[in-house]
């Protein structure tokens, strides 16, 4: 039957769900339900929505939407990619370990550096390519395997199937940062993780006008966790922006596959030029990760990095550049140039990012909808 999931590819599933119209009027648009509060009819039982922060008809419809797309069970929805990271983070306890790759993004480094610690659960950073780093950083009081593949802004690739194995053999919970990559191209569920999160202000939102974080589970006990922590810790998403990332969905595919298809033409020219010091990009066949990726992704993304000599250089170029925006952020339909060292990473001492290849002259840039000919030709300008 058509309507099975298994029959239609994810593009076409990315339009046609439960929520493709409204079951009262037929409405091709969830309608954005502002109410915080629901009438009960009777004393004895109450209905299924009582209190928005537990239950918003609207951010349920992208919930279920989102848990469709990663093959999970249930979705939820956050006021931020942060707040997702942060709740998932809050099933660890006093004493617990948290296993977390060394390359990770800023806000989720603060988080496990400076709140977590405050908490007594106790961190070890490593190097998640390698499994054997992963797995002699285990402790007998580990609890959570923390992933990001692609890793940002050095894009390395992370063999997920090895590290969610090995979380499994340690009774560890297993979590992606699924971001870069969104559904359309990676599905960390189906490579056996319990958990992936998203920073849904990236390209899953994709139009740079909503701040949203998502988590998928599969396992009903991980779902009813989750789901505690999120009405307990109360982070959640209006039903205006669950909208506004509802909207975001239905373009996806189409935004990913132009997006990759230009990244590709630009790190290609990028590596070719003699200002550039090296590229990371996980679909050039010279990428340490490219291999890996291409065994359990379905592309490389549209974010990539390059290395420019020194700052003095990055400066000129930032300040040369016409087409893409010179901000913080990723995942849009107009291209995003920014400077990890600056950005996404000052929260990391300069040592800690040096070790991780975030150089004083690293640009990192997220590639839109723009023509990639366009794009390489200001690049080229600029530099
Ligand atoms: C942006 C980002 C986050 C944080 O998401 P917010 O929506 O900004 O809170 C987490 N992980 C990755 C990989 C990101 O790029």
């Amino acid at each position: 039957m058509l309507t099975e999931k298994e029959e239609l590819s994810l593009q076409t599933r990315l339009l046609h769900h439960k929520y493709k119209s409204d079951s009262q009027t037929g409405a091709v648009s969830v309608p954005i339900q502002h109410a915080s509060t629901f009438h009960q009819e009777t004393l004895d039982s109450f209905g299924k929505y009582d209190y928005a922060r537990s239950g918003n008809p609207t951010r349920e419809a992208l919930e279920e939407i989102i848990a469709g797309l990663e093959n999970g069970t249930k979705g939820f929805a956050f006021a931020s990619g942060m707040a997702a990271i942060s709740t998932t983070f809050m099933l660890l306890s006093a004493g617990d370990h948290l296993v977390i790759t060394e390359d990770v993004y800023g806000g989720s480094y603060r988080m496990t550096t400076e709140v977590l610690t405050r908490m007594g659960i106790e961190h070890t950073f490593v190097d998640m390519t390698n499994v054997e780093s992963v797995e002699r950083a285990v402790r007998p009081n580990t609890r959570m395997i923390y992933m990001e593949t692609p890793s940002n802004p050095t894009m390395k690739i992370t063999p997920v199937k090895e590290i969610t194995g090995l979380a499994r053999e340690n009774d560890c919970i297993s979590v992606v940062d699924n971001t870069f990559l969104t559904p359309v191209l990676q599905r960390p569920l189906d490579l056996g993780a319990d958990i992936v999160v998203h920073s849904a202000t990236k390209f899953i939102g994709g139009h740079s006008d909503v701040v949203a974080g998502l988590a998928v589970v599969k396992d009903p006990v991980i779902a009813e966790k989750i789901g505690f922590l999120q009405n307990s810790f109360g982070a959640i998403l209006g039903p205006q922006d669950a909208w506004l990332i509802m909207r975001g969905i239905k373009t996806m595919h189409t935004r990913m596959e132009a997006s990759e298809k230009s990244a590709l033409k630009i790190a290609r020219r990028l590596s070719e030029h003699p200002a550039v010091n090296r590229v990371y990009y996980p679909g050039l066949e010279t990428h340490s990760g490219y291999d890996q990726n291409k065994l359990q992704s379905e592309g490389s993304g549209a974010v990539l990095s390059f290395e420019l000599s020194d700052r003095s250089h990055v400066k000129k170029v930032v300040e040369s550049v016409q087409l893409p925006v010179f901000a913080v952020s990723l995942g849009a339909v107009e291209s995003i140039l920014s400077y990890p060292a600056q950005m996404s990473h000052a929260a990391m001492p300069q040592a800690e990012r040096e070790k991780r290849g975030i150089t004083d002259g690293l640009l990192r840039l997220s590639v839109g909808l723009e023509k990639a000919e366009d794009i390489i030709t200001d690049l080229e300008r600029a530099f």
